[in-house]
Parts: structure tokens; sequence; C-alpha cells
């Protein structure tokens, strides 16, 4: 067992949407490395349900397939997994299922809703009427939470009518991610950052999260949602906080997200008076991505005519003492020249520069990626070695230190799924976060179904439409494009 990851005690976690695609490509990858490193137990139970009428067996053979060649310990896991064909919209099998769980009382159950969330409410009478929130229960919630602070509530509030607060764990993916857990350790673990955090010397902060796919065949649902709902209220909202919250007294949950809330309240609202300057939205035309011709979105859906937008610049200011005049960039779109998700946080050029013949220096800038290549760096200029007079160079400095620790980085979900059997909400949206991000979104999306103008077209394969480089370069600012 790696002495950084406790076992924990034998649990029960129930797949609702067992046979779907993030079961399959990420939940049970997750679960599988988290057992082969020893963290998960035999006699814990991951329960797969779906319609299909599956048994264990042939469920296995479904599971054994999608992770095929993924670790050598994937049959021993296999004798974890189980299956229970159930619909959500029908009594037939939920006393059985009920069963299954009464039989290991002691363990904590986890009810993983991997599901269109329009079966969260259905899922949770089932699990109250049938006595299954007993015990330590958790509920895990996968996004979309809502289209709009109405229909999160609803969500929210059929969710609440069985499970208390403290048993809901929103999953945001991207909080489980490396990077911004040394985001965390970054600020608070180093006395260097902090006084440097602020209006003071950061000149503004870039948030990009770049995709080289198109909608493929989720388009019924992406033409639903748009890159805003899809991205900005839930994971880049999210990276805005852990960016821009104070140090809270410690890491206990609730201390945590009372600072991010905090953030999301302060944030200056963007609504019909300024969506026009503040933001750009985009959708994607036929082009050439990764050396291949795509089609457009539209042709995607069929020839269908839609305004959703598949890409979003704007520009948020948070209202507040630290943060009051530093503009946060951000920026997410389908079919764009790169795949990189990245925090930059740009520091202010020096007072006054003494190196003459050297122009203007570069600024300052942490970088922290994402992905690919999860890591950070800290661009500084420094004199290039060697004879020949004073030659400045920006370089990077690596702090990444994964290779040095020989630590291969974990998937998110895999630290995300033992933090909720742990019971440990820290990295997961309370109930009032979803809420403020979505009073914050929902105006932008009015302003949007209010303009007579719809998305700017852009290439597939292109960085975005020009307005875009626009909205950063009237600042006097330009987007990152340093990819080494
Ligand atoms: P999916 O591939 O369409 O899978 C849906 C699952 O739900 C299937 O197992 C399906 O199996 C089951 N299901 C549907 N109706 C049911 C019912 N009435 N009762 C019980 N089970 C039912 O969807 P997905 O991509 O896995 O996504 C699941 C949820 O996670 C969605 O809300 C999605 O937005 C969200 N999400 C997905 C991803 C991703 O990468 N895929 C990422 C983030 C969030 P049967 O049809 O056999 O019942």
């Amino acid at each position: 067992m790696n002495a950084s990851s406790p076992q924990v005690d034998p649990f029960d976690l129930v797949i609702f949407g067992g046979t779907g695609d993030l079961a399959m490509r990420k939940l049970l990858p997750a679960l599988l490395h988290r057992y082969a490193d020893g963290q998960i137990q035999a006699g814990s139970r991951v329960i797969g349900v779906a319609r299909e009428g599956l048994d264990d067996e042939g469920y296995r053979a479904q599971v054994r397939e999608a992770l095929a060649g993924s670790h050598a310990r994937l049959e021993e896991f296999l004798g974890l997994v189980h299956y229970r064909p159930l619909d959500a919209r029908k009594d037939e099998g939920w006393k059985e299922f009920a069963e299954l769980i009464a039989a290991e009382p002691g363990h904590v159950r986890v009810f993983y809703l991997s599901t269109s969330p329009e079966l969260f409410e259905d899922i949770c009478n089932r699990l109250g009427s049938h006595g299954l929130n007993q015990g330590q229960s958790r509920v895990v919630l996968e996004k979309p939470i809502g289209r709009d602070l109405e229909s999160a509530n609803r969500i929210n509030d059929a969710v609440g009518r069985v499970f208390a607060e403290s048993q809901t764990f929103r999953i945001d993916h991207y909080l489980g991610k490396e990077t911004v857990q040394n985001l965390l350790a970054l600020r608070f673990g180093n006395a260097l950052f902090e006084p440097l955090w602020n209006a003071g010397h950061i000149d503004h902060v870039q948030i990009t999260v770049a995709e080289t796919l198109g909608v493929g065949r989720r388009g019924a649902y992406y033409d639903r949602a748009g890159a805003l709902r899809d991205m900005v209220q839930n994971h880049m909202l999210q990276l805005l906080c852990m960016v821009a919250m104070e140090p809270p007294a410690s890491l206990s949950p609730d201390a945590v997200r009372d600072e991010k809330l905090k953030v999301l309240h302060a944030l200056k609202p963007i609504d019909g008076h300024n969506a026009a300057q503040l933001t750009v939205r985009g959708q994607y035309r036929a082009g050439v991505a990764e050396g291949q011709k795509v089609p457009g979105y539209l042709e995607e859906l069929d020839g269908k005519h839609s305004d959703t937008e598949t890409f979003v610049a704007l520009k948020a200011e948070i209202a507040n003492w630290r943060w009051a005049g530093v503009p946060f960039y951000l920026r997410t779109g389908k079919r764009l020249a790169e795949r990189v998700s990245e925090i930059v946080v740009a520091f202010k050029p020096v007072p006054h520069s003494i190196f003459d013949a050297a122009g203007p220096l570069a600024q300052n800038r942490l970088v922290l990626r994402l992905q690919p290549d999860e890591g950070v760096k800290l661009w500084l200029t420094i004199k290039h070695p060697g004879p020949g007079g004073l030659r400045l160079r920006h370089v990077p400095l690596d702090m990444s230190f994964a290779e040095a620790f020989g630590v291969q980085q974990p998937d998110a979900y895999e630290r995300l799924l033992l933090d909720v059997v742990r019971g440990n909400p820290t990295l997961f949206m309370r109930r009032d976060e979803v809420e403020a991000a979505w009073r914050w979104a929902d105006p932008i999306l009015d302003a949007w179904a209010a303009s007579s103008e719809p998305p700017r077209p852009y290439a597939a394969g292109s960085w975005g439409p020009s307005a875009a480089v626009a909205l950063i370069e009237r600042d006097g600012r330009t987007w990152n494009e340093d990819s080494d």
C-alpha cells in the first residue's frame, strides 16, 4: 500500500448509470486504481445500476472490456463489482436492491448519481422510501445541477427532502485535480506568494479551458447547455474561487467553502447593460483541427439552427479590497487550436527597469497547468549565463516536482471518490455556492437571449472569434501563448 493513501473501511458504492460513459471511462477506472493501490479493501462492493437487464457476470464482462489493459489487478477488482437492473422511474426490483444494501449494515453507503439530473428526484425518493438513507449514507450529484437558478433549486430541493446537506456531495472534478490542490499548497504553504496575491502586485488572471474536440455525439445534450452553463458556471468559477479566495482559517470543509462563497458574492454583475462589452460568445464552423478536416457545430446538429455558444470569453471582476480593478479573463471553447486548461496569474511589471537595452521586461507569471501535463511553472527573468554582457532571459521555473517525487498523477476522480467515502466534502460544492454561481451566470444568459446578435462564428482549429482577442487586447494584454 502507498503510505500516502491510507486504507478506508469496506464500503458500498452504488453507481446509478453504471453502464454509462462516465462510469466506464472515469468512475470504475478510478476505483480500480485505488483498489490496486491498496486503499480499497476486499469486502467493499461497487454496485452498478441501470435499466439494462444484466446479471453480475454480464456487467463484469462490460467493465472488463471497458477497462481492458488498464491494470494487472483488474480481475481481482471485478470480484468487488456487482450489478442490479433498476429503473429509477419504476418500483420493480427496488425491494430486492434494498435487501442487497441492507446485507452490509456497517458499510458506508455512497449513492453516486451518474445519470441525467432529471432522474435525481426519482432516485432519491426511492432511496428514501426504501429506507436506504441509513447509517453513514452519502449521495453524489454529477453536473449539470440545473440550467439556471430555478432548475438548480428544484434539483437541490428534491435531493434535500431525502438527504441532508452534509450528506450531499456535488462533484466538480476540476477541484480534484492535482494542480488545484497544488494551488492551495503554494498559496497557503509558502510565505512567498500571499503578500503579493492582491491588486497591488497582480496585473490580471487568465483562466483557459480549451478543447480540440467538437460536440460529437453529445450534440443534443450540449445544445441545451452551451459553454457558459457547461464550463463557466461550474468548473471555471470554481477555479476562479480557488485563486481569489481569502486564506481560510483551516482546511475544514466549511472554512474553505465559506471563502469561495464570498468570492462568488463579490463578482461584479454582468447583465444586459455590459454583457456586450464584457463577453464574447462564439460557435465553431468547419475547419481543420489537429490536421483533420472537421465539420461545423450546426452540421454536427444535422443542420438544425442553433444559437448555442460553443465558445465564451469574458472579463470578470471581483469587487473587494483584495481584487478591485484586477481583471479575471475567462475563455473556454470546443474545437480550439489546442487542448489546454490553465490558470495564469500575471504579476505587475517592475516599477522601473534598470536594463535600458533590454527593452520592456516580461511579466512574472505563475502558470498552473491542469491538462495536459499537470504542473506549475513560475516565469522569471534571469541573466543568460556566460560572458557577453547582461543579456536577460525569461525562463520558467518548474515547480511541479511530480517527476522528482516519482509520483504518477492520479485522476481527479480517484481523489474525490475516496473523499466521499471518508465523508470529506472540502472539495465539493455546497448548495449555496451552486446558487451563487447561477445568480451570477443567469443575467449573462438572459442578456444573450435578449440580444439580436448571434454567436460569432470561428473556424474549427482556431483560438475562437477575433473578438475574444480584442476583448483582452483592448486592455493592453494578450492571452497566454507559452506552451512549454
Ligand atoms: P450516459 O452514457 O448516457 O449514461 C446514462 C446512464 O444512465 C446509463 O447507464 C443508463 O443506462 C442509465 N439510465 C438512464 N435512464 C435510466 C433510468 N430510468 N433508470 C436507471 N438508469 C438509467 O451518460 P454519461 O455520459 O455517463 O453521463 C451521466 C451524467 O453525468 C450526465 O448527467 C452527464 O451530464 C454527467 N457527466 C458526464 C460526463 C462524461 O464525461 N460522460 C462528464 C461530466 C458529467 P440504461 O439506459 O440501461 O438505463
